[in-house]
């Protein structure tokens, strides 16, 4: 096979470790001679793998008691709904620090009053907004950690005077998390955790029914607590994925070490488009995302953007072209993205400088 950087944004790279295990598991599933998608998701071979998922995010996280991992269909996406649903009686507050939490923002208009404490937008989302007041008669107040797409991030937990709500897609797992502090927290796996297919969802049960509409089934929150995730038949085969991908993170040590592997891999990058003077950071530098990495060509090298793309594609960077809303250039140094690749990486950035100046 040949090798790869790969910089996707999501879905992206995983642990070798979680693929070579999940190929295994496709031919033969915890020896029931069967293939993992083949087999009945009431078994006790696959009760098993629900159950040791839930209990490596608890570890791997240190969740608290009082809360429930769910892992439910629908993506991010869905849960933009779900999370009015379940909490806003009258109001909600948002912070709109990108595109992910602006239509967020705009699923809870659609339930109920909706106040946006502070945008990005004026500038194209390159920083997170500071100094806001949060409405304390709000039932919760909803923000995007990671914003994929602009690499900004709001990498401490906040101390929040009404219940605390997180999208947490793409930078969840990536640091340890005081999650105490959140009433719910969720993401789509397939940025951090796993493949696509499967959405993660960490709620503090007792901040759950106390809605006055009712609630259709499949989006109450209780339904999949109440069910351990099993209401309806689960996406086995990404949740199996998850399972071999937490159970990797375990084994290099842990949200610490994991964060500390992060910092590491994002400051080599940000060193060398700070030093680069082909190339320039579009995030202000205190907003900076440790996860997603945006840059664009400095001011007289505008016209080899195309250059500097077929230069990396042809050095095996995979990836990096940034959002279509933003230009530029975009790497993704997810938790499983090698400090190989991204010296690679930045090998490529300084041999396309020597060429090119
Ligand atoms: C990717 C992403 C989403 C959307 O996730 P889906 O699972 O595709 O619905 C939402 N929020 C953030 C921050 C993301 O990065």
């Amino acid at each position: 096979m040949k090798r790869v950087h790969n910089f996707n944004a999501g879905p992206c790279v995983l642990p070798k470790a979680a693929i070579n295990a999940t190929i295994e598991a496709l031919r033969d599933f915890s020896g029931t001679g069967m293939s993992v998608i083949e087999v009945s998701h009431r078994s006790k071979e696959w009760q098993a793998v629900m159950d040791e998922t839930e209990m490596l995010w608890k570890e791997i996280l240190n969740i608290p008691d009082g809360y429930k991992v769910l892992f439910l269909g629908g993506g991010a996406s869905l849960q933009f709904l779900m999370v009015p649903m379940n909490f806003l009686e009258k109001k909600a507050a948002y912070l709109e620090t990108g595109v992910w939490a602006k239509k967020a923002l705009k699923e809870a208009k659609g339930i109920g009053e909706v106040v946006c404490v502070a945008s990005s937008a004026d500038t194209t989302y390159n920083y997170i907004p500071k100094g806001y007041a949060i409405p304390t008669d709000a039932d919760y107040f909803h923000i995007t950690t990671n914003n994929t797409i602009y690499g900004t991030e709001i990498r401490e937990d906040m101390d929040c005077p009404i219940p605390l709500i997180a999208d947490m897609s793409s930078d969840i797992m990536s640091r340890p998390v005081d999650v105490s502090k959140y009433t719910l927290i969720y993401g789509g796996a397939q940025k951090n955790v796993g493949p696509a297919g499967v959405t993660f969802a960490i709620v503090k049960e007792e901040a759950l029914g106390k809605m006055s509409r009712y609630l259709p089934t499949m989006l109450d929150y209780r339904t999949h607590v109440e069910n351990g995730s099993m209401f309806n038949t689960p996406p086995v085969f990404s949740i199996l994925v998850m399972n071999e991908t937490l159970k990797w993170l375990k084994s290099i040590g842990g949200l610490k070490v994991m964060q500390q592997m992060n910092e590491e891999k994002s400051s080599m990058l940000y060193n060398e488009i700070d030093r680069n003077s082909m190339f320039v950071g579009t995030a202000e530098k205190a907003s900076r995302s440790v996860m997603n990495i945006c840059w664009i060509m400095a001011d007289g090298y505008k016209d080899k953007e195309e250059l500097f793309m077929a230069f990396a594609k042809e050095r095996g960077m995979v990836g990096i072209k940034g959002h279509r809303s933003v230009g530029g250039f975009r790497a993704s140094l997810y938790n499983a993205c090698p400090k190989e690749s991204v010296g690679a990486l930045v090998a490529c950035m300084q041999e396309f400088e020597k060429l090119n100046k």
